[in-house]
């Protein structure tokens, strides 16, 4: 018999949410190893990136036009004599020595502004006759040139240890001429699917059986978050078979089970993980979908450094205390999904040496009422559509947190307070992006 859950183990969203993050905030990542800037993609940063020179390390024309003296411009139009011209990449021997008052050299977008210039005029505004400029607009000083520096100083770090990097920050790292990164290792998460009724995706299902697609799901959502998915054959609802996949499972860095956390019969799971002496922070969430969901830890032997509370290595501290973290998730396809991410990714994120984040909501004017029960917070499939300013927000049609089908065609869930039970056409909701 599956142990019943103590009823203090239920929480509601916010609390859970924030124990998951508390917890999440004390987790190291495994360790740190040099990769090629591409293969860094998606990865988390373990060093800074520093500038290696000044940003822009020339006082740098943004636009085609001619480089002027502001001054000069006080009475429009101004005629110019043109002393050069600077194309982008162009030669320091080729830039003139200086721009006298009554001066002008062409400049084109990306080029070093010569001294004595002081601004930039778009060539829109002139217009030329031999040596001779004439400008019918006016500039201020600085406008169109960014000066030396003025984006970062040499030595400035520009990217920090614990930041994702996205392609932004490539753009940074290759402006400074890192080939290679320093990352952190990702984390190594096993997946263990439960239940009887499943069969592995390449096996025909008998009549009353069902397809593996938890353990892909998952593995594509953990991918997605920075993870190595590590598959772990079904587990059956047979108490033997299970604790040995869990112990497997608890060799990686996190334990994501699926299934079997109901209160059925063969919801062995919470027992086989407590002859862990597994710790559980909580055994439920008052949450749709989603319920049953199961966060806890078992004590490690591999010690590769997992802190607890106020024992952040310090020097005379004793080792701390290492642990395997691990989520029971619910099987139902899309509840694993929506706990996956509102979860465990937390954890994941940790493992891999992200720095912590709070859950991100849009907001999205509701197209059609949704009526529904009070007492759970709900995250509902939901589509997000319209355009520019026009946004709108509108439930799926779906069966309950079985219907992957349906789910796979949202983009969003929808979030549904527990205090509500109707929500109006119109109103404001709060939207978690897919
Ligand atoms: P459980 O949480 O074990 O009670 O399972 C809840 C529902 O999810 C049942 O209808 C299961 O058949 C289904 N289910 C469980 N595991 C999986 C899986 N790996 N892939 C797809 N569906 C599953
Ligand atoms: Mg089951």
């Amino acid at each position: 018999m599956a142990a019943q859950p103590e009823p203090s183990l239920i929480l509601n969203f916010e609390d859970a949410r924030h124990l998951v993050e508390e917890h999440a905030a004390r987790l190291r990542p495994r360790g740190k190893e040099l990769v090629e800037l591409l293969d860094s993609v998606g990865q988390v940063l373990a060093e800074p990136v520093i500038a290696d020179r000044n940003f822009p390390p020339f006082p740098r024309a943004t636009r085609d036009g001619y480089a002027v003296r502001a001054a000069d411009l006080a009475q429009l139009p101004a005629k110019l004599e043109v002393i050069g011209e600077i194309k982008a990449g162009v030669a320091p021997s080729d830039v003139p020595v200086k721009l006298d008052p009554g001066q002008a050299a062409g400049i084109m977008t990306g080029a070093p502004a010569p001294p004595g210039a002081d601004a930039v005029v778009m060539v829109e505004y002139t217009s030329r006759a031999g040596n001779t400029v004439e400008i019918t607009k006016g500039v201020a000083t600085g406008d169109n040139i960014v000066p030396v520096a003025s984006e970062a100083k040499r030595g400035q770090r520009l990217l920090s240890s614990g930041m994702r990097l996205d392609h932004a920050a490539i753009a940074v790292a290759a402006s400074v001429g890192r080939s290679h990164l320093l990352v952190y290792a990702k984390p190594r998460v096993a997946v263990l699917s439960t239940g009887d009724e499943v069969v592995d995706i390449d096996v025909p299902p008998g009549p009353n059986q069902i397809r593996n697609s938890n353990t892909y799901s998952l593995a594509a959502q953990i991918l997605a978050a920075g993870g190595e998915p590590l598959l772990l054959p079904i587990a059956p609802d047979e108490p033997g078979r299970l604790r040995e996949l869990i112990a497997d499972g608890l060799e990686a860095d996190l334990l994501l089970l699926a299934g079997g956390v109901s209160m059925g019969k063969y919801d062995l799971v919470e027992q086989a993980l407590a002859e862990f002496q597994a710790e559980f922070f909580f055994t439920g969430v008052q949450i749709q979908p989603g319920r049953p969901l199961v966060f806890g830890r078992v004590p490690s032997s591999r010690g590769h450094g997992f802190s607890r509370a106020g024992e952040d290595t310090k020097e005379g501290a004793s080792a701390p205390e290492a642990h395997t973290y691990f989520f029971g998730l619910p099987g139902n396809p899309v509840s694993t999904m929506v706990c996956f991410e509102l979860f465990a990714r937390p954890i994941l994120e940790a493992l891999s040496g992200l720095s912590p984040r709070k859950l991100l909501f849009l907001h999205a004017r509701l197209k059609s009422e949704i009526k529904t029960k009070t007492g759970l917070k709900r995250f509902l499939p939901a589509i997000l559509s319209g355009e520019f300013e026009q946004t709108e927000v509108e439930l799926a049609r779906w069966q309950g947190s079985g219907d992957v089908a349906a789910t796979v065609m949202t983009n969003c869930y929808i979030v549904i307070p527990s205090d509500r039970d109707r929500i109006p056409a119109g109103e404001w909701v709060p939207v978690l992006l897919r």
